[in-house]
């Protein structure tokens, strides 16, 4: 069975990158295509982008392990 996480969110160290989405659709729809990703980063271009997941986000954690700034953590890997 697939790992299952809790991802916890920091928008203010969120640069709307969109990796989290790119990772997202390509593992889910094999398109890098953030509109096909399960979570969703709204105003991207605000200072603390809003970062919400669909329904259909199964906690896989992926898109927290890609984030390079620190946005998305693995609750109990690492959070400060
Ligand atoms: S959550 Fe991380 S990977 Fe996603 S847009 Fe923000 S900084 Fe980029
Ligand atoms: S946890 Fe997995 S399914 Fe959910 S948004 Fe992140 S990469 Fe997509």
């Amino acid at each position: 069975m697939m790992e299952s996480f809790k991802i916890i969110a920091d928008p203010k160290k969120c640069t709307g990158c969109r990796i989290c989405q790119f990772i997202c659709s390509s593992l889910y729809h094999h398109e890098f295509n953030p509109s096909k990703s399960y979570i969703i980063i709204l105003d991207e271009y605000e200072l603390s982008p809003t970062i919400q997941f669909s329904d259909k986000c199964n906690h896989c954690g992926q898109c927290a392990r890609n984030c390079l700034y620190g946005a998305l953590k693995l609750e109990g890997e690492g959070i400060s």
